[in-house]
C-alpha cells in the first residue's frame, strides 16, 4: 500500500481552510493515507515570526511538508535549506518539502494560477493584462502571467510603490517582454486597450465587498480572471459575466495551487480534474 504521509498548513485563521480535504481525499483516491493538520498559529497565539520554530518543529515530528499561508509566506524564507528557481524569483513560499534532512521551499500559487488559466481560458489574447494586486497573490500570478506569454503586464496597486518594485523584478527576469507599473490610477485608462483583467486585491471576499473597478469598464473582449474563491462568483465576476465577458474565478488556482504542492510533497500525481470536482462539493 505504500507509506503513509503527515502534511501540515502553517498561517492565521487556517481553521477553515479547504485544502485539508483535497489532500486527504486525493491521497485517499490513490489508495495511500495522509494526514494533514493546521497549525493556526493565531490559536496557539504565536507571532507571524514563529514559522521558522514550527518548521523545525514539524521536521523533527517526521512531517512530509508543509503549507504556507498568510502571513508566513516570507517569514518562512530564512527557516529554509534551499528554494526553488519560482520560489526565489518570487519571493515567497507557500509550499515546504523535507527532503532527505533538508526544507526546501516551492511556490506554487504561480504554477496554480499557470494551471488554471491555460485550462479556464486557454484562448485567451494575453497581448496585454492589467493586473490589480501587487502583494503576496499578485507577485504569484505575475510571474504565472510572464511565464504565460504575456507580452506587456501592467500592475496597479494601492501602494504604487509596490507595483513599481514588482514590475521592476518582472521586468528584469523576463526581459523579452513589457512589464510596468500603471501611470495612471484611472481604470478607464488603465483597461482601454487590455485584453484582460486579473484581480489580485483582497476587494471582494466575502469580509471585504466591492468591485475593484467601475463595472461599466468590463466589455468584451476583454477577459476577467479573479483570485479571490470565497465567494467564487466574486461581484467583479457577476458583473463581467453579465456584460459578457470570459472570466475566471479564484477556485481553479486554489485547487491547483493544492494538486501542486500534493504532488512535490508525495510524489503521487493527483488527478486535477477530480480534485476540481471535489472542491466544488466542500
Ligand atoms: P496582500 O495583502 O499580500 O496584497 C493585497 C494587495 O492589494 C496590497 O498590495 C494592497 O495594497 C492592494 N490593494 C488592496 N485594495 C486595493 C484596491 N482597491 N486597488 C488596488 N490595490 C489594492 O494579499 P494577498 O495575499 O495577495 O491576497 C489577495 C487576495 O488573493 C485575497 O483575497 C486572497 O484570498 C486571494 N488569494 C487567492 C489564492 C487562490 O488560490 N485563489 C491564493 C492566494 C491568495
Amino acid at each position: 500500500a505504500g507509506r503513509s504521509f503527515l502534511v501540515g498548513l502553517i498561517g492565521a485563521g487556517v481553521g477553515p481552510s479547504l485544502t485539508p480535504p483535497m489532500h486527504e481525499r486525493e491521497a485517499a483516491q490513490a489508495g495511500r493515507r495522509l494526514l494533514y493538520r493546521t497549525i493556526d498559529i493565531t490559536d496557539l497565539g504565536l507571532p507571524p515570526e514563529s514559522v521558522g520554530d514550527l518548521v523545525q518543529a514539524a521536521r523533527h515530528l517526521g512531517f512530509d511538508g508543509l503549507n504556507i499561508t498568510h502571513p508566513c509566506k516570507q517569514l518562512v524564507l530564512p527557516a529554509l535549506d534551499g528554494l526553488s528557481p519560482e520560489a526565489a524569483a518570487i519571493g515567497a513560499v507557500n509550499t515546504v518539502v523535507f527532503d532527505g534532512g533538508a526544507a526546501v521551499g516551492h511556490n506554487t500559487d504561480w504554477s496554480g494560477f499557470a494551471g488554471s488559466l491555460r485550462r479556464g481560458l486557454p484562448d485567451a489574447a494575453r497581448d496585454r493584462v492589467v493586473l490589480l494586486g501587487a502583494g503576496g497573490a499578485g507577485a504569484a500570478v505575475a510571474h504565472a502571467l510572464m511565464t504565460c506569454g504575456v507580452r506587456e503586464l501592467v500592475i496597479a496597486d494601492l501602494s504604487v510603490e509596490r507595483a513599481a518594485t514588482l514590475a521592476e523584478r518582472l521586468q528584469a527576469r523576463f526581459p523579452e517582454a513589457r512589464c510596468r507599473p500603471a501611470d495612471t490610477a484611472r481604470p478607464e485608462r488603465l483597461l482601454a486597450d487590455a485584453d484582460g483583467l486579473v484581480h489580485a486585491t483582497p476587494v471582494g471576499m466575502a469580509h471585504h465587498p466591492g468591485v475593484p473597478v467601475p463595472p461599466e469598464l468590463l466589455r468584451p473582449p476583454l477577459w476577467v480572471a479573479d483570485v479571490v474563491y470565497r465567494p467564487l462568483r466574486t461581484e467583479l465576476l457577476h458583473h463581467a459575466e453579465q456584460r459578457g465577458c470570459a472570466t475566471l474565478d479564484g477556485g481553479g488556482m486554489a485547487v491547483f495551487q493544492a494538486g501542486d504542492a500534493f504532488e512535490l510533497i508525495t510524489g503521487l500525481t493527483p488527478d486535477r480534474d477530480r480534485m476540481l470536482t471535489h472542491f466544488t462539493q466542500l
